[in-house]
Formats: C-alpha cells, sequence, structure tokens
C-alpha cells in the first residue's frame, strides 16, 4: 500500500507566484490597483471579449451579471439542475425565480430539448454552465435564446481557456463569469473575472462592485491633477473588486494556463487509456481532447458509494461533485418540473483526482484500485 495521498484537486502554484505576490508586496499598494487592470487586459485579450472585469468571485461575477439587467421581480431564469448553488442562489438573491433544466444523456450539460421544453414567456435569461469543462452546445442553444430574447449568461467556473468550434467559451453569451477560487483551473485563492462585449455596461458593472462610486479608487489616481478623494455614489453597489494581491497571482497563473491545460489533457488521456479496460464503469462525458478544458473526470459507476469508501482506504480522495440541486432543501420548492435524467444519474458519478501534479504511476495506482475494487466485490 501507498503512503502517498492522492489529493482531489491541487493548485499549481509555485515560485513565480510567490515572486508576483512579494513584488507586489514591496509595492505596498495591495488593494485595488495597477495589477488588476494589468490582469483584466490581458484575461480580455485572452478570451477574446472587449471587456473583463476582475471579481472578488464567480458568485460576484453571476450576480452582477444579472443585476445590470434589472429585471422586473418574479421573471424566471433557466438553470440547470446539476450544477453548484452559487448558479442558482444568484437568480433569488435578485428576487427572481430559477427554473430547473434537466442534463443530457451524454454529458452533464444543460439538455437544450429540456430547455425547449422548459421556457415559458416569464422567462428572461438563461445560465449555462459548462459542466466539469465540457462545452454547451452553444451553436445551437444562443441562436435559440436569441431568438427568445433571453440573456446569456455563461457560468465558466469550470472551464477556463477552453473553445468550441473555435472561440472560447465565455465569449459566446451576453456575460462569461470565470472562478478563481482555489480548486479551479486556475486560481488566485479567491477570485473571478467576468467578461463581456457589452460595452454600455461596463460602467454599471464597475460602479456595482466598488461601493457603487462613479470612480474606483485606480482611476481617481489616474487623474493626478484633479481632486483625487472626489466621488459620488451614483448606485446601491457592493464590495465585489479584486485586489492587486490577488490579481498578481493571477497573471502568472494565466501565463502558464495553456501549459497546465495540456497537462491535463495528457493526464486525461492517460486515466481514459487506463479506464477502458474495465467494463463496470464508463465516463459520463464524451470527453474531446483537443483546444479543450476539463476540470473533471466523472464516471458513471455501479456500487459508487462502496467505491468511495474503498478508494478512500486506498489514500485516494475521489469525490462526488455536485447533487442536482432540487436534492438541496433550499431549492426544493422548485422541482416542478420533470429533471429524469439528473436526479437518476447523479447517484452513479464519481468524480477522480485531476490536477496537474499527479503522475503516470498516480494514475496507474489510482486505476489499478478500481479495476481490483470489482474484480474482488463482482467479477468485474
Ligand atoms: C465554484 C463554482 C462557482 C463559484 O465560484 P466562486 O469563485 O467560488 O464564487 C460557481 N459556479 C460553479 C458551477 C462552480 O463550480
Amino acid at each position: 500500500m501507498r503512503n502517498k495521498l492522492i489529493k482531489f484537486t491541487e493548485a499549481t502554484v509555485g515560485k513565480k507566484e510567490l515572486y508576483a505576490i512579494k513584488k507586489t508586496f514591496e509595492s505596498s499598494y495591495l488593494g485595488l490597483g495597477k495589477k488588476v487592470k494589468e490582469f483584466e487586459k490581458k484575461f480580455k485579450n485572452f478570451i477574446r471579449t472587449k471587456h473583463a472585469i476582475a471579481l472578488s468571485s464567480c458568485t460576484a461575477a453571476l450576480d452582477l451579471s444579472i443585476k445590470v439587467n434589472n429585471f422586473k421581480k418574479g421573471k424566471k431564469i433557466l438553470v440547470p439542475a446539476l450544477t453548484f448553488t452559487a448558479t442558482a442562489a444568484v437568480v433569488l438573491h435578485n428576487n427572481l425565480e430559477p427554473i430547473f433544466v434537466d442534463i443530457n444523456k451524454s454529458n452533464l450539460n444543460m439538455s437544450f430539448e429540456d430547455l425547449k421544453k422548459k421556457y415559458t414567456k416569464d422567462c428572461v435569461g438563461v445560465m449555462l454552465v459548462h459542466f466539469g469543462g465540457h462545452p454547451c452546445e452553444m451553436e445551437k442553444i444562443v441562436p435559440w435564446c436569441r431568438k427568445k430574447n433571453l440573456i446569456i449568461i455563461e457560468d465558466c467556473a469550470h472551464v477556463c481557456g477552453g473553445e468550441y468550434l473555435g472561440k472560447k467559451l465565455g465569449s459566446w453569451g451576453d456575460y462569461g463569469c470565470f472562478s478563481f477560487e482555489e480548486k479551479k483551473i486556475m486560481t488566485t485563492g479567491d477570485g473571478g473575472m467576468l467578461c463581456t462585449n457589452k460595452t454600455n455596461k461596463v460602467n454599471i458593472i464597475r460602479s456595482l462592485s466598488y461601493h457603487g462610486q462613479n470612480k474606483d479608487p485606480w482611476e481617481r489616481n489616474l487623474k493626478k491633477k484633479k481632486k483625487t478623494w472626489d466621488y459620488k455614489v451614483v448606485n446601491l453597489g457592493f464590495k465585489y473588486n479584486m485586489n492587486n494581491l490577488q490579481a498578481s497571482i493571477g497573471i502568472e497563473q494565466l501565463a502558464k494556463l495553456r501549459q497546465m491545460n495540456k497537462k491535463r489533457i495528457s493526464i486525461l488521456k492517460n486515466y481514459i487509456l487506463e479506464l477502458k479496460k474495465q467494463k463496470n464503469l464508463t465516463l459520463a462525458i464524451d470527453y474531446k481532447l483537443k483546444n479543450s478544458c476539463y476540470w473533471l473526470l466523472i464516471l458513471c459507476v455501479p456500487n459508487r458509494d462502496k467505491l468511495l469508501e474503498f478508494l478512500k482506504r486506498k489514500k485516494i480522495n475521489a469525490s462526488v461533485q455536485l447533487r442536482p440541486l432540487p436534492l438541496h432543501p433550499l431549492y426544493k420548492k422548485f422541482n416542478k418540473h420533470n429533471l429524469y435524467n439528473a436526479m437518476k444519474k447523479w447517484r452513479n458519478f464519481i468524480s477522480l483526482p485531476l490536477h496537474t501534479r499527479l503522475t503516470k504511476s498516480d494514475i496507474i495506482y489510482v486505476t489499478k484500485c478500481i479495476n481490483f475494487f470489482y474484480k474482488k466485490n463482482f467479477n468485474g
């Protein structure tokens, strides 16, 4: 038995990030400032949107994406049944109602067929989650949403740098929201980014993210000749901005993102090769390993909970990533419609460790343990 614990996720941070923080630290400008602006510029060039606004989290980005539209109270937003609570919580925070949409059979994304069924005249927007990093069928969903006048918010918390039909995820819809929380594709400890081409919404987003002021402190400092202390509170705002310390980590992470995503793809390839030998399990997503960015390796397995316990004894931290939201007490009352695939499938989901520090021998060890488990218990 191996002594090394195989972690579920692990941030790819090192000397470069440390040096970048040190430099920012020594500059003693730690808050909202130059580094944040630099990170925003690099990020928007990378995603290829006109604007990128750095924030304290993806949740803040999702919240502001809804808020800037001033939807009437009680209107409805279509949300995939399988996602993290933040995707639907921001709907409730804005006095709107989430309508849960079922997932596909071949991947865990929102089903386009069910989306069309769940749509009513009261719907004003759609939250699209590229679950595990797998792209939603944007070429079908986006034109349909445009016809229905629905605002499209891409929750890109599971994907950073992935492309679909040659276009970066996060640039297809009206707003692309990214997460730099420590477990995600790239990290700033905590943090998020809101990408958009909607130039007319940028001022209000920036204002809402910084106490509703008409100028943030960085802008005030730039205009040195004028009164730097002067600003007006024009909106009921939040404290959602990113700071220079986070941004200096983000700049380094973005510089190595391509390498990190390449590594994840090569790890996935190795896993899939080994896993194909085991007939008891199937991949929950049809992985497309080209110009992609996958955050999760999810399998569909029999006896999921027993396998999880067994792997834990073998020092492998596998996990169940996300149960359908209507199974949580907060969202129970919104479960009005048929969510057959999500409710049926999630009980067999298991997510395996996936991060850039996994070695080939780690992968062989994990897959051997899984094979052993099924051979021993089920003659698999
Ligand atoms: C992690 C996650 C979020 C929230 O990200 P934060 O940066 O922690 O706010 C939102 N949506 C999904 C699907 C997530 O997995």
